[in-house]
């Protein structure tokens, strides 16, 4: 936890590292190496081998746990800081309540993987305080939120969950990969753990897949790491330092993200073919006091309904240009996704359409280009959609 600075752009340049001691290097090299000499039986420098930890991971879990204010732990993916989490935690018998709206793996990690392990997943409109309090059982063990949520970005209460969980002994982890700690601080609001898929905003240029856990419990940490070492599923030395690289910009790109996505958003619900807009910067948006409350901005993520539905939002998807149509979110390039046929096809028919995520909802993760070059894309790929039926 830093006592070096407060401010989060400092602590996102400089966490808590110092210069390389032996060469004075100024970035935390990549220590690509497998193995550490040992000075003598039982005496070492603190690394042993890079399944355990690797300096230059360390370096990164350094950075990310000042923006935390916690202690974080790294991963290959995003996915593998989730199941860590999850296994972790939770034995044969266990209960876990999960927002229903939520990213398509966690649904996909439970369905095809933790039933069969007996661990059994609630998948609960968690906005709804009393829907969460009714999912409560005797064997619930965690409440997993994912606020906003993917793709629809309904959001959670995390501090009114926290309230309603601390009482009864559960804990409470928030996916936070859509906001993370720069727009959302989810410690501050009563969670015991935060998860990120660093692949998105935090390395942020569509170049490295990677998680993180976040816990101020020492407990839950050293299980974190525990359970890591004997997965094999930490962070590799040159994925650390490129997500390393990409932190030093992640409050400046973040600002830029939510402005160009509220320009994007507005741009939209004054669009004709544009049934509904949801971003909660928007005064539109559903949820519009709960987003003022817990966010200290929107970011770039938002979502769209065409008013002509599925085979227009395919027209539309096949006529950008500037736009990419591909998987991943939150980097420095404009992605648009069809979140049915793409990262929520797993999900059952059922849960899918109750969340919202209809066969026409277009999904946008709005980028770092000029907006008005953006929207011009948008304009042109809306203007095919309805054109060539
Ligand atoms: C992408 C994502 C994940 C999974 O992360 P990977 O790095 O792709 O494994 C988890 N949660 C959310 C909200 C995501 O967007």
């Amino acid at each position: 936890m830093s006592k070096m600075a407060e401010g989060i752009c400092t602590r996102a340049i400089h966490g808590d590292l110092t210069p390389d001691s032996a060469t004075g290097s100024i970035l935390t090299p990549i220590y690509q190496t497998t193995t550490y000499v040992q000075d003598a039986v039982g005496v070492h420098k603190g690394f042993t081998y890079s399944r355990g930890a690797n300096p230059t991971v360390a370096a990164l879990e350094n950075v990310l746990g000042t923006l935390e204010d916690a202690s974080t732990v790294c991963f290959s993916t995003g996915m593998a800081a989730i199941t860590t989490l999850f296994l972790s935690l939770l034995k044969t018998g266990d209960h876990v309540i999960v927002s229903d709206v939520v990213y398509g793996g966690t649904v996909r990690l439970f369905h095809q993987v933790l039933e069969q392990l007996g661990i059994r997943a609630s998948f609960v409109d968690t906005s709804q305080l009393d829907s969460v309090s009714q999912a409560i059982e005797p064997a619930t063990r965690l409440i997993f939120l994912e606020t906003p949520g993917n793709p629809t970005l309904k959001l959670t209460n995390i501090a009114e969950v926290c309230q309603l969980a601390r009482p009864r002994r559960i804990r409470v982890a928030v996916d936070n990969t859509f906001l993370t700690p720069v727009l959302q601080t989810v410690f501050e609001r009563g969670a015991d753990i935060s998860v990120l898929s660093t692949t998105k905003y935090i390395e942020g240029h569509n170049a490295t897949v990677g998680g993180s856990l976040s816990t101020r419990d020492q407990d839950i940490l050293e299980r974190f790491r525990l359970v890591r070492k004997t997965m094999g599923c930490i962070q590799s030395p040159f994925e650390s330092w490129l997500t390393l690289r990409g932190l030093k910009t992640l409050p400046m790109r973040l600002q830029c993200h939510s402005a160009n996505a509220l320009a994007v958003a507005t741009w939209l619900e004054n669009h004709p073919a544009v049934r509904s807009v949801l971003y909660p910067g928007l005064e539109s948006f559903p949820q519009r006091v709960l987003a003022k409350l817990q966010h200290k901005n929107h970011g770039g993520m938002l979502a769209f309904e065409l008013k002509a539905g599925a085979p227009a939002a395919i027209r539309l998807m096949n006529s950008v240009k500037l736009c990419s149509l591909a998987e991943n979110l939150g980097a420095v390039e404009t992605l648009i996704t069809h979140p049915f046929s793409m990262s929520h096809a797993d999900v059952p028919p059922a849960q899918r359409n109750r969340i919202g995520v209809t066969d026409g909802l277009v999904r946008l993760s709005v980028g770092l280009e000029d907006p008005a070059d953006i929207t011009a894309d948008l304009e042109q790929a809306l203007a095919a959609s309805t054109r060539d039926k």
